[in-house]
């Protein structure tokens, strides 16, 4: 996959474009309020920019959005590192031998940061998660679904129907347990 993907402004509005095979435009803002745009090699840059010119409005409502859950997410309780990581690592521990067969090399590297914009992030090239330290204080039942969340990453690296399959197939519960997060 070569994909290059740029910064571009279009109307005050701060954008990074990514040319890939897409139908048309696809436009979305990210956990951290960052506007992400993919478009096919096909549409020229100015029907790109135009696009979202006249999205500006949704952008910004989806960036209060965005900014009003990291609010949220910085409120939670903020456990200490050191026992939020153990807990973290216990639970990857329990939840290994599902993954045996994608990660045959062992269990993935463990990290905990001080996150707002996610719970966890997966980077399955360098076998490595990292959660959120206020994840640690959440329920149980939502722990163990970013746990999941994270490690299936590794199977399907997207956000893809696939990738959700994989995910209710180890909890089918999922959705409820998504809901218990700020
Ligand atoms: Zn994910």
């Amino acid at each position: 996959m070569n994909q290059t993907a740029f910064l571009r402004t279009a109307g005050e509005v701060s954008y990074t474009l990514t040319r890939k095979k897409v139908k048309n435009i696809n436009l979305r803002v990210g956990g951290d309020g960052s506007v992400r745009v993919s478009a096919s090699p096909r549409v020229p840059l100015a029907q790109v920019d135009d696009f979202v010119v006249r999205h500006r409005d949704w952008i910004a409502r989806a960036q209060a959005q965005t900014h009003a859950r990291q609010e949220r997410r910085q409120a939670q309780p903020r456990p200490e590192p050191q026992a939020a990581l153990e807990e973290m690592t216990r639970l990857c521990r329990q939840y290994y031998p599902l993954f045996r067969q994608v990660l045959p090399g062992g269990m993935p590297r463990i990290l905990v940061k001080d996150l707002t914009a996610s719970w966890g992030i997966c980077r399955p090239g360098k076998g490595q998660i990292t959660f959120a330290l206020r994840l640690a204080a959440q329920p149980l039942a939502a722990r163990e679904y970013v746990v999941v969340h994270e490690y299936c990453h590794f199977l399907v690296p997207n956000h893809s129907p696939a990738f959700w399959a994989e995910v209710g197939r180890i909890l089918p519960d999922w959705k409820d347990r998504r809901a218990l997060l700020p």
